[in-house]
């Protein structure tokens, strides 16, 4: 095998969590090469596209140092700022919040992400199906392999290094969005109960027209389907429908062990999802930056790699806690009646709805 088949660091992957990791661990000094079974990576959409801006990132995750080195979002991928967050019951009468974010051009964002970690000297293969890793080698379809010392599983729900070295699982809920056309003002809507049973559907307008979506448990649905479902409130929007995409959000919380040796998981790999809000991106970015650091201190210092868990810890823990916690709480609840649900969304639970969704302790006692 020759040398250019070996590096400190592979990367399988090259969405927000592994492209971050390959920013800051080749900004550090490492080797990295960053393997992608798309070309280009990002396509096809498979997204809502909704990210808190910068200042609601501090808030919501206030352990989080740097926020504005992390995400450095271009004018480009930033389809819409929205000031308002609409938490919607089955009533159709929302709760209204002020909340910063921004309605992304999601394959622009992943674009400059990339565009971003090659800057800081990471390379990339892209159009190359990583099939399994076993020991320092990690194999395409097609027969070629590499090997590195370190290698990072970055793919997504269904990485293949968490699918064959890791034994936990994760609850995944399927997801369906389309791109619709027309206008749709400028709050955020994210909708609770029957709709979406043990799940959320959202519609988030963008500069032009808006990304509208639902995600659904299958053990929630009482035999009907995730197209019924999202027939159903889709269809309560006008406009002409000009994509539709599918995918599969993992909504259990981060796992467990992050560290296996020389292997380390990263974003949806590693169950890096909110889910009392379905925020992965920037989390995804949060953990693939502290992977990064850390990975380039042990190449240079010896620094163990756990010390990635340690740091995830100390910066996103208790926000992972409070989020698992809100939505074990919500899946209870959302079994409820509809017309129960309607009246368990009025003024004087809104601060505790709000503190459930931005994953703070809803009581004093959870
Ligand atoms: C429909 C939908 C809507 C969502 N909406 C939002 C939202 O509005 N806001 C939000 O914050 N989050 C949202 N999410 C979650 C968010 O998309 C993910 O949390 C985020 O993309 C995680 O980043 P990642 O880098 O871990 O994984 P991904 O973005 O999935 O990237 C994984 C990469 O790995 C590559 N890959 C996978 N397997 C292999 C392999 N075997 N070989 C080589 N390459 C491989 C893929 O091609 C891909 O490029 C949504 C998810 C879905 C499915």
């Amino acid at each position: 095998m020759s040398d250019s088949n070996h590096h400190d660091v592979i990367v399988i992957g090259g969405g927000p969590a592994g492209s971050t990791v390959a920013r800051y661990a080749a900004a550090n000094g490492a080797n990295v090469l960053v393997i992608d079974g798309r070309d280009p990576i990002g396509t096809p959409l498979q997204c809502g596209e909704l990210v808190p801006s910068n200042d609601e990132m501090r808030r919501l995750c206030p352990n989080v140092p740097e926020m504005d080195d992390l995400f450095q979002t271009p004018q480009e991928a930033i389809s819409r700022r929205s000031t308002q967050m609409h938490i919607v019951p089955p009533s159709g009468k929302p709760l209204k919040f002020p909340f910063e974010g921004l309605v992304l051009n999601r394959v622009a964002h992943d674009e400059a992400l990339v565009q971003l970690a090659k800057e800081n000297g990471a390379k990339y293969l892209v159009d190359s199906h990583v099939e399994r890793v076993e020991g320092n080698e990690v194999m395409l379809r097609g027969g070629a392999s590499h090997t590195a010392k370190i290698i990072v599983g970055a793919g997504g729900h269904n990485d293949p290094l968490r699918r064959d070295h890791w034994n936990e699982s994760s609850l995944k809920i399927p997801v369906k969005f389309v791109l619709m056309d027309g206008d749709f003002g400028d709050a955020v809507e994210l909708h609770f109960g029957s709709m979406a049973p043990g799940g959320y559907a959202w519609m988030f307008p963008k500069s032009s027209g808006a990304n509208i979506g639902i995600g659904i448990q299958r053990s929630f649905s009482k035999g009907r389907s995730l197209n019924q479902y999202a027939e159903e409130f889709i269809s309560k929007y006008e406009g002409e429908i000009s994509f539709r995409g599918a995918g599969s959000l993992p909504m259990s919380g981060s796992i467990r062990t992050f560290v296996k040796g020389n292997y380390l998981l990263v974003g949806d790999a590693a169950g890096m999802v909110l889910p009392s809000n379905g925020a992965g991106i920037t989390i995804a970015m949060i953990g693939g930056r502290i992977a990064g650091q850390v990975i380039a201190e042990h190449l240079s210092e010896g620094t163990p790699l756990e010390e990635y868990e340690k740091r995830w810890n100390k910066q996103m823990g208790k926000v992972m806690r409070n989020s698992k916690r809100a939505f074990r709480f919500g899946s209870l609840m959302f079994r409820l009646p509809n017309w129960m649900l309607n009246l368990t969304f009025n003024r004087l639970t809104k601060g505790i709805i709000w503190r459930a969704v931005t994953c703070r302790r809803m009581f004093l006692i959870l």
